[in-house]
């Protein structure tokens, strides 16, 4: 996957800029508040719909603006497309795919993207949402049906808890339950599979790079953990998957109805990280959990490629600083080596090795200027 273009009217500190994209590394340098992660922002917009740091899309507007544009011309398995974003201060944005207009559940998955920011650097050390966030973000992006369950269970569950208060205060039925719980199962046991599944797949590639990062010290593996089952049944769990939700589900009833919570399902779940057998989210060092994220990231990108055939778009925003000399060569090798679009920001270019890595571009005030 390949971006060759990037239009930005009004978006953020940007008044109208065009970025021609190569191939390969660019690496956007500038100082702090210049414009780069905008950049990055503008790009994963594109692939999800939504932005990696504010949920209100007026936020993408120019100050004293009333409207933006997104643009992006990219190659997806060498067929050119173009994907359009018009954000207005006063109503809902619009999508275009190649001039025409389509809804959000036909976006997610046309441009696939990779975001590192130094917050995923907690991400092994981090509380399970984020963990469970990384995992969704990633299945979603391969599988729309997994993107639009993921809603559909996430309203359900809501309207469930929503029941078991009303049951609790006296105002509901009990009986009225199962008529969410027959909804709101299949949801989630398709979930809990694609994750499974997903998981299974990247624990292969994360172990393989894993012992390359560490220089063959470390073995690490991933499991999916599945909330109120213990780490055996998880493994094997996947026939019985739908009977066994149905039987937590009702083994929980009377404590979900005095908490008016659902306790069991995909939104408690969470991703295990194992290194030498033992759990990284509690006994890591920092050094491990940080060489533990960036295995999980690289990961990622060999799980799209398995899936659709081709790297996604990686956006690097501001890493280098934060990871130690060893692992960022790992991580600039890896990229060159690969030949993946992987866009950059960095405020030294000191980070680089000198010589022939990638294309630079200045970011100054909102404007972009290859060098
Ligand atoms: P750093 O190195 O600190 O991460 P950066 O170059 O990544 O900096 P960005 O986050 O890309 O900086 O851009 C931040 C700039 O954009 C800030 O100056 C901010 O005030 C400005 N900005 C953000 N939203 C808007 C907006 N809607 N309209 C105008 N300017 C905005
Ligand atoms: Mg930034």
């Amino acid at each position: 996957m390949k971006i060759k273009r990037l239009e930005l009217k009004n978006f953020r500190n940007y008044r109208e800029e065009k970025i021609e994209l190569p191939s390969g590394a660019s690496v956007f340098l500038g100082q702090n508040a210049q414009g780069k992660t905008n950049i990055l922002e503008a790009v994963y917009y594109a692939a999800l719909g939504r932005s990696h740091r504010t949920s209100a899309d007026v936020e993408l507007v120019r100050w004293e603006e009333r409207e933006a544009l997104l643009s992006l011309d990219f190659f997806r398995m060498d067929a050119e497309n173009q994907l359009e974003f018009r954000f207005f201060r006063e109503s809902r944005r619009k999508i275009f795919r190649n001039g025409a207009p389509i809804l959000m559940k036909d976006l997610v998955g046309t441009v696939n993207v990779v975001l590192f920011s130094p917050e995923d650097l907690l991400l092994v050390k981090g509380a399970p949402a984020g963990r469970r966030r990384f995992l969704d973000m990633e299945i979603s992006q391969i599988d729309p049906s997994y993107f639009y369950d993921l809603a559909v269970y996430t309203r359900l569950l809501s309207q469930r808890n929503t029941l078991l208060k009303r049951v609790r205060d006296g105002e509901a039925d009990e009986s009225e339950i199962p008529l969410w719980d027959v909804q709101m199962i299949p949801r989630a046991v398709n979930l809990i599979r694609k994750r499974i599944e997903a998981v299974k797949k990247m624990d292969g590639f994360a172990s393989r790079t894993h012992r390359e990062i560490s220089g063959g010290k470390e073995n690490l593996s991933l499991r999916y953990e599945l909330h109120g089952a213990d780490g055996e049944e998880s493994g094997s769990m996947t026939k019985d998957l739908f009977s066994w939700y149905n039987e937590k589900l009702a083994e929980s009833i009377r404590l979900d109805i005095m908490r008016g919570v659902t306790r069991f399902g995909p939104h408690r779940d969470d991703l295990a990280l194992l290194v030498n057998g033992a759990d990284l989210r509690s006994y890591g060092s920092q050094g491990q959990q940080r060489t533990g994220v960036l295995s999980l990231k690289l990961a990622e990108l060999a799980f799209f490629r398995e899936e659709t055939g081709e790297y996604p778009i990686l956006l690097l925003d501001d890493v280098m600083s934060e990871l130690d000399r060893d692992r960022r060569e790992k991580l600039l090798s890896f990229i060159r080596g690969e030949k993946l679009q992987a866009l950059i920001t960095a405020t030294d270019e000191a980070y680089f090795p000198s010589g022939s890595f990638g294309n630079f571009f200045d970011v100054s005030h909102g404007t972009v200027t290859a060098r």
